[in-house]
């Protein structure tokens, strides 16, 4: 896992912000031991507050893992509200279906298994929060689909998109197997901030999270770019 902010200060942020309570901090204990993805606790306690706001009644997440945010996002679920989740990798999800059962939580959260590449065009939403943190590469063809699944003053959130901060260096400083990656979020990055669709902020915590409202439905189909990075 990248950090874009010194271990000095991610610990600090660690301690002073304390732990979830009950099963769920239990699973974030468990899986930091055993190295297993989950988000970065800082970046959790910023969900929390974002969610806290926006109240919402159905949240999409791309990227189960194990089931802890999944298990996290549901406490600010309004009454009646589910997290619909989507992941394909079957080893995560066995453990994502038995942590949700010791949360007591499969009226709330249903698993959508499978590639998100495949299940997003079949969804019709609406959803008032998108999570997205899956494989980075996919960002960007993910996009529109996030868009058109979210409701208008509705939240998309997504993880890891800052590379270990390699993301603000030139492509020739960045390892040659990532620079497809490299460039792939730069393109993501930049639509996200220039689309009139979205108002967004790009948050140096953990790997680098973004924060975008929807904030009118797009005139005609989105089309973003494959464009060149801006900047190269
Ligand atoms: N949100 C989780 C961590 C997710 S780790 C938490 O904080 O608890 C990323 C997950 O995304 C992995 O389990 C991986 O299998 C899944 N993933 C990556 N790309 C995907 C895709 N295209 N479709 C479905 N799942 C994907």
């Amino acid at each position: 896992m990248n950090y874009v902010t010194d271990d000095y200060l991610n610990n600090y942020l660690r301690t002073v912000q304390p732990h979830y309570d009950g099963v769920l901090g239990e699973i974030e204990k468990e899986s930091r031991a055993a190295d297993v993805p989950i988000i970065p606790h800082e970046t959790a306690r910023l969900l929390s507050v974002l969610l806290t706001l926006k109240k919402p009644k159905n949240i999409l997440e791309i990227g189960t893992a194990v089931g802890f945010s999944s298990g996290l996002m549901t406490r600010y679920l309004e009454e009646g509200g589910t997290v619909t989740t989507i992941d394909r990798f079957e080893v995560m999800l066995k453990d994502a279906r038995k942590n949700i059962k010791r949360m007591g939580l499969e009226d709330k959260i249903k698993i959508l298994e499978g590639d998100a590449a495949d299940i997003l065009p079949e969804l019709s939403g609406p959803y008032d929060v998108i999570f997205l943190d899956a494989a980075k590469g996919q960002y960007s063809a993910f996009l529109p689909h996030c868009i058109r699944l979210l409701n208008i003053g509705g939240l998309l959130i997504v993880d890891d998109v800052l590379q270990g901060g390699d993301i603000a260096k030139t492509r020739f400083a960045v390892p040659r197997r990532q620079r497809t990656i490299h460039k792939r979020l730069k393109n993501f990055l930049w639509d996200i901030s220039h689309t009139d669709v979205l108002t967004s902020s790009i948050v140096p915590i953990g790997d680098g999270l973004a924060v975008c409202v929807k904030v009118k439905e797009p005139n005609s189909p989105i089309e973003f770019s494959n464009k060149e990075s801006k900047d190269e």
